[in-house]
């Protein structure tokens, strides 16, 4: 089998306070024996984080099977989270100003590749948000510019500050996520990585 990852995205989490929340996770986690302190790259490809925490005695209580896992690695900064395999764009981007969905790969129209025209300004703008923490994108249709954190995309692709991936980890199961959500405080988005 391939490589398989479940992504846990904080969508409210600012740059500020990601840290602090992470740590509060991590503690939460060693001290239920799900994770150890101990750190890995072995099995885990993240783009995000170089290391992620061992799994410890305990890791099945989150999970419904036993098949294996690998580190939990942690992802702080401002990064864009894309689920599946290879895009990096989203299938399109909703102007919160007019509405209008922008199209960015047309899969209705037979298409499975973004427009990287289309795309490019979008791309540009996001990039100075990772920098800089604020940067607009101007709509194609209406010309309002618009915050990025404020333009909604297609649901596989989430702006955020604060995400957990665990690496060859079965699925895990939804009390494990509505608890998540409770200690963060955030509402989630799972997404499903695969290599
Ligand atoms: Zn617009």
């Amino acid at each position: 089998m391939g490589v398989y990852c479940e992504r846990i995205v904080d969508l409210e989490a600012t740059a500020a306070d990601a840290p602090r929340l992470a740590t509060r996770i991590i503690d939460w986690l060693v001290a239920e024996h799900i994770l150890t302190r101990e750190l890995s790259r072995d099995r885990m490809y993240s783009d995000y984080a170089a290391e992620g925490y061992v799994p410890g005695p305990n890791w099945q209580a989150i999970t419904g099977a036993d098949w294996g896992n690998g580190p939990v690695a942690i992802a702080l900064g401002r990064n864009i989270f894309v689920e599946g395999q290879g895009s990096d764009t989203p299938a399109h981007a909703t102007c919160p100003a007019c509405r209008t969905d922008t199209v960015v790969i047309d899969y209705p129209g037979g298409s499975w590749e973004p427009d990287r025209e289309i795309w490019a300004p979008f791309a540009a703008a996001l990039s100075t948000w990772r920098t800089t923490g604020a940067a607009t994108a101007t709509c194609p249709t209406c010309t309002a510019a618009t915050s990025v954190t404020d333009w909604r995309w297609s649901s596989d692709f989430t702006l955020s500050c604060l995400a957990f991936e665990f690496w060859n980890w079965p699925p895990l199961t939804d009390a494990f996520h509505q608890e998540l959500a409770a200690r963060l405080g955030h509402p989630l988005r799972r997404q499903v990585v695969k290599l």
